[in-house]
């Protein structure tokens, strides 16, 4: 039987090219976002794979634990979970409002101890599976107007160091990637200004590409990464070094 890989937020984006790399890679897909992602299924299903929807808010405790039930009961295991789903309220810490730190706590770190938690259990008693993450390289170095991001990725680091510790001794790997600058719907709503900013200190002088991520979650998610685990993977074209 198919292994199968529930990435959350892959409705567009990086989330969108994990899907697609792991049907190609010949993993059933669960196909999670706020909305029903129907194009992104369809797309997987015409690589040959299983795929369907299953809308969530993965800041919301509940509704991650009728997911991961529904997942499982549809598709028999979970075998790769990739905690993607993430959000920016960008602002300097000084003007920040409470409601904008908190809600990127919730949506971006909480929702990674939701799925974390809860496909974890799942995955200790198949006795194997994968946990990946998306970081940031601004939770590893910081970035000025993201402290309530940096914060929720920085944390995602020492969730992914813990959850491997606990999950080692039961076959199931846990890790986390650092895309740095990626063109997305996200990136594009940053200013010209901050745009070039970003690509003066790329020392590959380019963006990245999601196929570019996917590549590396793709490594994480198959059998030649089998004895890595707890690590972060920057993937920023030398953005910070
Ligand atoms: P994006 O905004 O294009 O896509 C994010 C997806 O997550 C959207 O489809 C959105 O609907 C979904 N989502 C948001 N909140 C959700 C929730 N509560 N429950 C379920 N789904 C939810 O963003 P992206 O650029 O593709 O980013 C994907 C991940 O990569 C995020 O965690 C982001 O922080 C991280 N990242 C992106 C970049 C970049 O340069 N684009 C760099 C570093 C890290």
């Amino acid at each position: 039987m198919a292994e199968t890989a529930l990435i959350t937020g892959a409705g567009q984006g990086i989330g969108e090219a994990i899907a697609l790399r792991l049907a190609k890679d010949g993993f059933n897909i669960a196909v999670n976002d706020l909305r029903e992602a129907a194009a992104v299924a369809g797309k997987c299903r015409a690589l040959g794979v299983k795929a369907e929807c299953f809308p969530a808010d993965v800041s919301d405790y509940g509704a991650c634990e009728g997911m991961v039930k529904e997942v499982k009961e549809r598709f028999g295991s979970i075998d790769v979970l990739v905690n993607n789903a993430g959000i920016t309220r960008d602002g300097l810490a000084v003007r920040m409002s409470e409601a904008d730190y908190d809600l990127v706590i919730r949506v971006n770190q909480k929702s990674v101890f939701n799925m974390m938690k809860l496909a974890g259990a799942v995955m200790m008693r198949q006795k194997g599976g994968r946990i990946i993450s998306v970081s940031s390289v601004a939770g590893v170095h910081g970035n000025a107007g993201q402290l309530n991001y940096s914060a929720s990725k920085a944390a995602i680091i020492g969730m992914t160091m813990t959850m491997a510790k606990e999950l080692g001794s039961r076959g199931v790997t846990v890790n986390a990637v650092a895309p740095g600058f990626i063109q997305t719907p996200m990136t594009d709503a940053l200013t010209e200004e901050q745009k070039a900013a970003i690509l003066s200190q790329i020392a590959m002088k380019r963006y990245g590409q999601v196929e570019e991520i996917a590549g590396v979650v793709s490594f994480l998610a198959g059998s030649d990464s089998s004895y890595v685990t707890g690590q972060t993977i920057e993937i920023s074209g030398g953005l910070s070094m």
